[in-house]
């Protein structure tokens, strides 16, 4: 009797660890989404997913100590002198403003619109520590024209920044503003009393006024806290008139999605493609692409003129803050483009792009 009661519990067991084996194996199976970038546990690349791990971080971080790499002290860029009151009352002219890493301000149809606002001290959760901004912003919030649009490329603290985010809601016609953000986002807006925004999957458009605005791929990832990890998207944005296409590659690696993006929506008029944060290129490729990937982008999406972003403000990685032009100038010269088919501005610089 005892040795039935141990055989027949024996096979429950088993029979209860096929169950949940096969259950498990099912439900893995079973995608969230039909949609390639979207994941059980998040969001994914289109193309490669292969990224560090935490391990190669700790072998990048390591490998720095007893380097010599320069301070925030140690950089002295020039500063544009621009007009504060021309882009406050521009509405007919096509205008572009380098403010910074990836904050642009892009003046077009009458529309005034940002890019990844950052304006504060430090790409950090904290402004006691992290990276420190090497100068100051090229227009200061106060001095911005009213915002009609800003778009967010993904939730990493050099793009999406709190302090910047709160100081534009309040500012006079701040409730005006509308955000374009990735999935998962629009909970952290709420929690800033956001609501304006439009949440937006890849490759969706949508209707703002007289311009349409795309979320598009990109190669990278997302984290704001230790268990946030590509739990939000990640995209570039284009902006479009009737006359005048606009492309913001954000923040991201190389890959073939840009030839899909010229393919779908090129030429474009202008493109603001990231140069810099790429060494050690072991470890950066995964998500941030060195000069030469970024005239590539260039050369994908079919932009007719390019402008630098995502270098020469905060110190992300190992190469020295003003290498990206000077490599950039390198692979212009040897692919027979000139340094006006990939501008690089000074922090402030404000480029006219029509003439009317
Ligand atoms: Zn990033």
């Amino acid at each position: 009797m005892f040795r039935a009661l141990v055989r027949y519990s024996l096979y429950a067991h088993v029979i209860m660890a096929c169950a949940c084996f096969f259950a498990l194996s099912c439900s893995a199976q079973q995608p969230a989404s039909r949609k390639p970038h979207h994941s059980e546990n998040g969001f994914k690349n289109m193309y490669d997913n292969e990224r560090p791990s935490f391990f190669d971080f700790l072998k990048w971080r390591i490998g720095r100590i007893g380097k010599k790499i320069p301070g925030p002290d140690d950089y002295h860029f020039p500063l544009a002198k621009n007009d504060p009151v021309f882009l406050k009352n521009n509405r007919s002219k096509t205008t572009m403003t380098w403010i910074g890493h990836a904050t642009v301000l892009l003046q077009l149809d009458g529309k005034n619109i940002l890019t990844d606002p950052h304006f504060s001290e430090r790409a950090s959760p904290v402004q006691w520590a992290g990276p420190k901004r090497v100068i100051q912003p090229g227009v200061s919030i106060e001095d911005l024209p009213p915002i009609d649009i800003v778009v967010i490329s993904h939730d990493h603290y050099d793009s999406l920044d709190s302090g910047s985010i709160k100081r534009l809601r309040d500012r006079e016609g701040g409730d005006q503003t509308v955000f374009f953000i990735p999935l998962g986002l629009k909970e952290w807006f709420a929690n800033r009393g956001i609501t304006r925004v439009v949440e937006s999957d890849l490759w969706e458009q949508h209707k703002e006024s007289n311009l349409t605005v795309t979320a598009v791929p990109v190669k990278h990832w997302s984290k704001r806290t230790p268990f946030s990890q590509n739990t939000t998207l990640w995209a570039g944005w284009i902006v479009a008139s009737d006359r005048f296409r606009f492309f913001f590659c954000g923040d991201t690696g190389y890959s073939p999605v840009f030839r899909e993006i010229g393919e779908r929506y090129g030429p474009f008029d202008l493109a603001a493609i990231p140069i810099g944060a790429y060494e050690p290129r072991w470890f950066m490729r995964h998500h941030h692409v060195n000069p030469e990937e970024a005239v590539q982008i260039h050369l994908d999406v079919h932009s007719k003129k390019s402008v630098a972003i995502h270098w020469g403000t905060f110190i992300l990685t190992d190469e020295p803050l003003d290498e990206p032009p000077v490599k950039l100038e390198q692979v212009l010269r040897a692919k027979d483009l000139s340094s006006e088919d990939f501008l690089v501005l000074r922090h402030g610089e404000t480029i006219l792009l029509q003439p009317q």
